[in-house]
């Protein structure tokens, strides 16, 4: 194999002639957090691009069609943007609870799908908004991808991910379970994204992640609570649904009980954090019976 060589576009152009000139393998680096883990094989040949310094690739930009977000992006400028926290809190709040401060300055949203992680924490949010990813092909051609269809390693670049605004429902939360209070890979995390009117749900969305190879939606539980009334009860069946996804997603895993019961008190603090509601509020206390 030919040996490593480095190279750091500055603008979109000069990537895209980069994609058409390169021969052999090619690997990106964005912010570097995942692919520099000692421990992780690093290319050993071919071009590795250096995404950090493309003009163009960093930008959040929310209009009437939905919200773009350039691949480099990185996760805390996604945590800190005023429009998306409006717009799609969850989103907001799971870039929030990456990793350091130190991590979320250097992560990036593109590195955060690609690297393909079970836990990845924006991932579950992006998957219920139903993302799609606008990607550069291995022959520099532009592609849209739905982030359900992405496989990493085909040399797929990431360059935006878009939220179609269908897609973003006006109430939103992200919740994560992990060892520890800060600086903690989730053990469990999951998005909802919800319609809510009147007392009852609308249209709901819930995906999420570390219940298998990538976060998934969690059918059962969006019907338990699409369309119905907020109450104990309804509550209670959106307990039961988690439990049962719980079940379908890792059965016979040594971690099954452990998550059964842990989603079950993340499901409530979802609903209430997405609505604004104290979890401890007495509508939750008769759920959690
Ligand atoms: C101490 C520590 C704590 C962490 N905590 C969390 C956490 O709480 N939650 C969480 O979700 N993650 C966490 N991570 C993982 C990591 O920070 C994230 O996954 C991050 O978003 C990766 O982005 P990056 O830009 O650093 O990726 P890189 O390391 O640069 O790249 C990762 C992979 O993605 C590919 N890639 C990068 N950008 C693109 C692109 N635009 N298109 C296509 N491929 C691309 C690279 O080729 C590489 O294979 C943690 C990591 C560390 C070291």
């Amino acid at each position: 194999m030919s040996e490593l060589s480095v190279a750091t576009p500055g603008d979109m152009a000069e990537l895209r002639a980069m994609f058409a000139a390169a021969a052999g393998p090619m690997n990106f680096i964005a912010g570097g957090t995942d692919m520099l883990i000692a421990g992780r094989p690093l290319p050993m040949g071919g071009l590795l691009i250096d995404l950090s310094r493309v003009a163009g690739m960093a930008f959040i930009c929310a209009d009437d069609g939905g919200i773009r977000i350039g691949g480099a992006t990185t996760v805390a400028a996604i945590a800190a943007d005023r429009g998306l926290a409006l717009r799609l809190p969850a989103l907001a709040e799971a870039a929030a609870q990456c990793g350091s401060v130190q991590i979320r300055n250097r992560a990036t949203v593109g590195g955060n799908i690609a690297n393909a992680a079970p836990a990845a924490d924006l991932v579950p949010v992006l998957v219920a908004a139903g993302a799609r990813l606008g990607c550069i092909g291995r022959d520099g051609a532009s592609c849209e991808l739905a982030i359900c269809d992405y496989t990493p390693g085909r040399g797929h670049l990431i360059a935006e991910v878009i939220l179609p605004r269908n897609g973003l429902l006006p109430y939103s939360a992200f919740v994560k379970l992990g060892p520890r209070q800060d600086l903690s890979i989730s053990r469990l995390n999951i998005a909802l994204l919800a319609e809510f009117q009147d007392g009852c749900f609308g249209d709901v969305r819930i995906a999420a992640g570390a219940l298998g190879p990538r976060p998934l939606r969690l059918p059962l539980a969006e019907a338990a609570l699409a369309g119905k009334e907020l109450a104990p009860a309804t509550l209670r069946d959106f307990l039961s649904a988690l439990t049962a996804e719980v079940d379908a997603a890792i059965p016979g895993r040594g971690s099954q009980t452990y998550k059964r019961r842990a989603i079950a008190g993340l499901g409530l603090d979802l609903v209430a954090q997405a609505l604004g509601l104290s979890p401890r509020g007495q509508l939750f206390e008769e759920a959690a019976q």
